[in-house]
């Protein structure tokens, strides 16, 4: 590395190079009060010293508050509109289908992970679900695997191999808490040995989707983590912990999901065929949340309609915004040829479906908790370190995690 190198650039802000290491953690679904109520039970130790010793800030995510654009917001340090990836999930104008937002080739900006390797800083991605892995790792020549194909990664692809020996543990499930444990220990280790400058560690919130703030899975989650913190402390790191978004229960009192299915409403409202609706949270791991979350978009086949349907939507119980696609590129900072004619955001209760025939429920086996709504833009953003000459107080986004960790959590380098 070019050691008079003071920062790098990426999407119009400088990031100071660290003179030690930095882990930057999002911790998928984390709603401040998983934390709150972990420090409470005196499971979490170590965040309880973050709090005291550290800083501690209140931030908003992007909406829809979803894993991908979250995800890529953070890493981008840029909203949607930058970098074009809006949801999990999108139709592609291009082409008229549905598509997973997965591949690189929407993504529309570089990210402050490839500034940094492009800079000859050693760079080390490890994130939960696979789905993540190639737009993580857009341009990065260093280490980027996913926790789901730990023993897939090579050198020639993702920089490392033999990763579950080096973690000393198998590869998890998909659906289970040990898909973000094996995230963190893979974390630890590779501090131990290659000691990466910069490190990105995303996991996934299986447990968020089932657990409440201060019940006992959601406080082992958290002990668990608490635990692999205080060892990347223990090594020299700069922590930096933020959330994609956070998590609400969306269920009536008796634990019945409460949801709004847009397109037999539309399909009432307009007839069949006039809507589309697109739920932008769909993943293929939809087994803990049916596909069914806060937000969705509608393409109308009659724009001329528009006005009258946004109404009608408007006095559907569970509603809570209506906008034009104008109005919610502009309020949330999309991509507005990546979103439809209408955007609808339902309650911190409720969920937005398709049709009733459309999701299975089936593997829902508690009471379901979503997200996508701003219901869910509160996440935490918290670090090891007293943070300097900080702005005056202003409203914090979880994707200006990098410019507080390594702008204002750090000494750079001379
Ligand atoms: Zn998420």
């Amino acid at each position: 590395m070019d050691r008079k190198l003071t920062s790098v650039n990426a999407n119009g802000r400088n990031y100071g190079v660290p003179a030690r290491p930095v882990v930057v953690v999002c911790v998928d679904g984390c709603e401040p009060d998983y934390i709150t109520q972990a420090i409470q039970a005196g499971v979490a130790p170590y965040m309880k010293r973050m709090l005291e010793s550290g800083t501690s800030l209140v931030g908003d995510c992007v909406v829809p508050s979803f894993t991908n654009p979250n995800n890529l917001s953070i890493v981008t340090g840029a909203p949607p509109a930058v970098h074009g990836i809006c949801g999990n999930y999108f139709l592609d104008p291009a082409t008229g289908k549905e598509v997973m937002m997965n591949d690189v080739a929407y993504l529309r900006s570089g990210t402050i992970l490839a500034a940094l390797s492009g800079a000859g800083l050693k760079v080390a991605v490890i994130t939960a679900k696979d789905k993540l892995r190639s737009l993580l790792g857009h341009g990065m020549a260093d280490i980027c695997f996913s926790a789901e194909k730990a023993d897939k990664a090579t050198l020639a692809d993702g920089g490392i191999a033999d990763v579950p020996a080096l973690v000393g543990k198998p590869v998890p499930s998909v659906y289970s808490a040990d898909l973000s444990e094996f995230v963190f220990a893979a974390g630890v280790k590779l501090l131990e040995t290659t000691r990466p400058d910069v490190m990105y560690l995303s996991t996934t919130d299986y447990v968020q989707h089932k657990c409440a703030p201060g019940t006992v899975g959601a406080n082992d989650f958290y002990a668990m983590m608490d635990g692999y913190l205080a060892q990347l402390d223990a090594l020299g790191a700069v922590i930096a912990l933020t959330a994609d978004h956070g998590m609400s229960p969306k269920t009536d009192a008796a634990g019945n999901p409460r949801i709004v299915f847009l397109q037999q409403a539309l399909d009432a409202l307009a007839g069949a065929g006039e809507s589309r609706v697109i739920l932008p949270i769909t993943d293929p791991y939809v087994v803990h949340h049916g596909a069914l979350g806060s937000f969705a978009t509608i393409y109308l086949k009659e724009p001329s309609s528009t006005s009258t349907i946004m109404a009608a939507l408007r006095a559907l119980d569970g509603v809570e915004v209506v906008m034009t696609r104008e109005e919610a590129a502009q309020r949330f900072e999309l991509p507005p040829d990546r979103i439809g004619d209408v955007v609808v955001i339902s309650d911190h209760l409720t969920v937005l479906g398709t049709r009733a025939t459309e999701h299975d429920l089936s593997g829902l086996t508690v009471p379901l908790r979503s997200h996508g709504g701003l219901s869910e833009q509160k996440v935490p953003l918290l670090f090891n370190r007293r943070l300097q000459g900080l702005p005056e107080a202003r409203r914090w986004r979880n994707f200006d995690i990098f410019d507080l960790a390594l702008n204002h959590a750090c000494v750079t380098t001379a």
